[in-house]
């Protein structure tokens, strides 16, 4: 685990802060599961008692971990693995949408604004992609991106709630079945889709902060 610790006390906040990789098997530590309201367990809760980490786990210098973690959270941010999840979404909606043609039954008829909504949605999924491409080209350039990661961070999240929304929108209330249910339509994915694409815009630093770094470090304006 990655463990950021404050190490000086009295230094303004973002000097004093230390990065150290820390062993999960170190005494003290707990870790207690956070189930989502998708159902799901990715994340967990973590408590220290008087844990000791040794001086040798320090990464960089002491007090400098701030930079260092900046640093991670901007290739934590280069999400490029979920353009590609979305843009297969995109597709899965389109066949299934055109399937089921224009008949009385089918999503379409049910909402003809769909197929605008689709089109926006398969036009934005490309757009990602292309955003990702630049986060890619910075890297295998042996560099750090910094406000074209954040930019395409903050795309992507809030096109992952547009996009579970399209798809919830198209299977109407069959999209509201869970994996268990025998009448299911693309296995039940799209409840979980929709609530875990609610957390998105927060995990890996928000939206407002992504705009911030976007502001401050892309477009040099200053501090708000
Ligand atoms: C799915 C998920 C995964 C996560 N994974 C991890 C993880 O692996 N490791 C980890 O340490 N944390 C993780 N987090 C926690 C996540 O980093 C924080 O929830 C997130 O940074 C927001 O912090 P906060 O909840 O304290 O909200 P706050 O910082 O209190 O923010 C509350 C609101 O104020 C806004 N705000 C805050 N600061 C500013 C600012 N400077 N300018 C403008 N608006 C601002 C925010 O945008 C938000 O709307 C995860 C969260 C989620 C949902």
């Amino acid at each position: 685990m990655i463990l950021l610790a404050r190490t000086d006390p009295d230094a303004p906040k973002h000097k004093g802060i230390s990065y150290f990789l820390l062993d999960m098997k170190s005494p003290g530590i707990s870790v207690r599961p956070l189930v989502n309201m998708a159902g799901s367990h990715d994340f967990n809760e973590v408590f220290f008692d008087n844990v000791r980490v040794p001086k040798e786990n320090l990464v960089g210098e002491e007090n400098r971990g701030w930079y260092i973690g900046t640093t991670t959270l901007d290739f934590e941010r280069s999400g490029i693995a979920t353009g590609v999840t979305h843009a297969l979404a995109v597709q899965e909606f389109v066949e299934y949408a055109r399937e089921q043609g224009n008949g009385a039954t089918g999503a379409l008829a049910r909402d003809p604004m769909l197929r605008y909504e689709l089109a926006d949605r398969a036009i934005e999924a490309q757009v990602e992609q292309m955003l990702n491409y630049q986060v890619i080209g910075v890297q295998a350039r042996g560099m750090v991106p910094s406000n074209e990661a954040s930019i395409a961070k903050l795309y992507s999240t809030e096109l992952d709630q547009r996009i579970a929304a399209t798809g919830l929108k198209l299977l109407g209330l069959y999209g509201q079945l869970l994996r268990d249910s025998p009448h299911t339509i693309m296995g039940g994915r799209l409840p979980s889709m929709y609530l875990y694409a609610t957390t998105s815009t927060i995990g890996g630093g928000t939206s407002e902060v992504q705009r911030n770094i976007i502001a401050q470090r892309g477009l040099g304006l200053p501090r708000g």
